[in-house]
């Protein structure tokens, strides 16, 4: 029998499974709210600039199957690049992590650096620094306090908009890797070391942004994604799943959710337990505000900056994406997109996007990237769903709403599915389980 597969949502997640499904013979639709795939993977082409709207976007992975498709489907529509990522400390252009540019600091805030590292270091080697019970130990237990406090807890505060002490450190183990101590003193006596090596060399579509690439493997599928179709309800009936916009009615066998779960839950009516309601509720998760600045005129050759301070910018990071491929700018023009994360009722989400602009427009003059009159292009688009925040109560609150779905028989994959930190790699490395788990 033929089965067919409703998927909902047409991400990056969606669109590599439906492609994945048609691969293995069988059958598949995309249900998709936008009138353009690509979800957090879309990119804006204006006046000669295309940037990416869900916040800068590079190829990387250190998993060697997922980094070969990825370039495989762009073909040779890819550009190949050299890492070169700094962070603003003060007025201090400091490479990238910050454990590893420590030399570039002025002389007190490196004595307090490694200094703190190593003090960390021993105690840890004694075992005397107990298990940290959230982020913000995490760091301190990691890094020591000189780093701690002069850069990770601020940014760390900054992008995630929400207390470290009130996150749940099980999710950096690997992601936010523990530096050797030996690096650590080569970098701090000016030595050169590289960490997140993984990340050293990236890939980026040479056109058309991030947003190539999902359309690259919806190549020959589309004739099975219906864009304009919000998935509002979702129910079993007679052995066939049927997922409804309001108007029109799709049926399939069985169904995979990409859709962030703040969607999904409403789609199935009445009936969904208290305690599931309030689990889905309680998620914390970042929106991102992304302000794109195409000027007349040069970038420095930096791929992206961390700005871990609110009083240098309202941005935490910001990327120079004509550094990334040379198709995304007019000759003699550069692209600089700054990314603000936000929450529905804060300072950010109350700013209109004029005001977005002049105020990363302003602290780009007042860091040196910018002159009066070079700006040449603006644009802002902001995304409601771009960071998973690990609350202490996320464990809990996952394990109680995954249960729940699988007693449903609906599976989840995809970043605000999963509700996981995952990068394009890790969406595509779960589509491709999920794919290969059905017969
Ligand atoms: C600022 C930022 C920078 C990033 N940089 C990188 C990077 O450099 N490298 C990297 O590998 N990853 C990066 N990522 C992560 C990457 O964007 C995600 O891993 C990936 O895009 C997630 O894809 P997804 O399909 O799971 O989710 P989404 O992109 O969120 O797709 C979900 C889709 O569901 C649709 N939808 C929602 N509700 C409904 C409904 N009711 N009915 C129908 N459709 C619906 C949405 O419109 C959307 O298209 C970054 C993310 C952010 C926020």
């Amino acid at each position: 029998m033929l089965v067919r597969t409703l998927v909902l949502g047409g991400g990056l997640t969606g669109i590599t499974l439906a492609h994945l499904l048609r691969q293995r013979g069988q059958e598949a639709t995309v249900l998709e709210a936008a009138e353009r795939i690509g979800g957090l993977c879309r990119s804006r082409s204006e006046n000669g600039f295309t940037f990416d709207v869900g916040g800068s976007h590079i190829i990387f992975s250190r998993d060697h199957e997922v980094l070969e498709f990825m370039k495989n489907v762009l073909g040779s529509n890819r550009e190949q690049r050299t890492r070169n990522t700094r962070i603003l400390f003060r007025d201090i252009l400091v490479k990238y992590p910050f454990e590893n540019g420590l030399a570039a600091l002025p002389k007190d805030d490196l004595f307090y650096c490694i200094n703190e590292f190593i003090q960390t270091y021993l105690k840890a080697e004694k075992g005397e620094i107990p298990p940290p019970a959230n982020f913000r130990e995490w760091i301190y237990a990691t890094f020591g306090k000189g780093i701690a406090d002069l850069y990770m807890v601020p940014y760390n505060e900054k992008i995630w908009n929400y207390p470290p002490e009130s996150m749940s450190a099980h999710w950096v183990e690997g992601r936010v890797p523990r530096p050797p101590v030996e690096d650590v003193i080569k970098s701090a006596i000016g030595i050169e070391t590289e960490g997140y090596t993984h990340q050293s060399v990236f890939t980026y579509p040479a056109e058309g942004g991030i947003e190539s690439l999902v359309k690259s493997i919806a190549r020959g599928i589309e004739d099975c994604i219906l864009t304009g179709f919000t998935v509002r309800s979702l129910a079993f009936r007679g052995g066939v799943w049927e997922a409804g916009d309001g108007k029109r009615t799709v049926t399939g066998d069985r169904v995979i959710s990409t859709i962030p779960l703040q969607h999904l839950l409403p789609c199935l009516g009445g009936g969904v337990p208290p305690a599931v309601k309030e689990a889905v509720g309680a998620l914390r998760y970042n929106s991102v505000c992304c302000v794109q600045i195409g000027i007349k005129g040069r970038v420095p050759d930096i791929s992206w900056l961390y700005i871990p301070y609110r009083t240098q910018s309202l941005a935490n990071r910001i990327s120079f994406p004509s550094n990334f491929s040379s198709h995304v700018a007019p000759p003699g023009h550069a692209g600089i997109l700054a990314e603000i994360t936000y929450n529905e009722g804060d300072e950010v989400s109350r700013m209109t996007d004029d005001e977005l602009v002049s105020h990363v427009i302003g602290s780009l003059e007042r860091m040196g990237f910018l002159t009066p009159g070079q700006v040449v292009h603006t644009a802002v688009d902001r995304q409601k769903f771009a960071y998973v925040v690990y609350d202490l109560d996320y464990p809990g609150n996952i394990r109680i709403i995954r249960e729940y779905f699988q007693e449903r028989g609906i599976t989840l994959v995809g970043r605000f599915s999963q509700f996981e930190y995952l990068n394009m790699d890790g969406c595509i490395r779960q589509a491709m389980e999920c794919a290969r788990s059905w017969p």
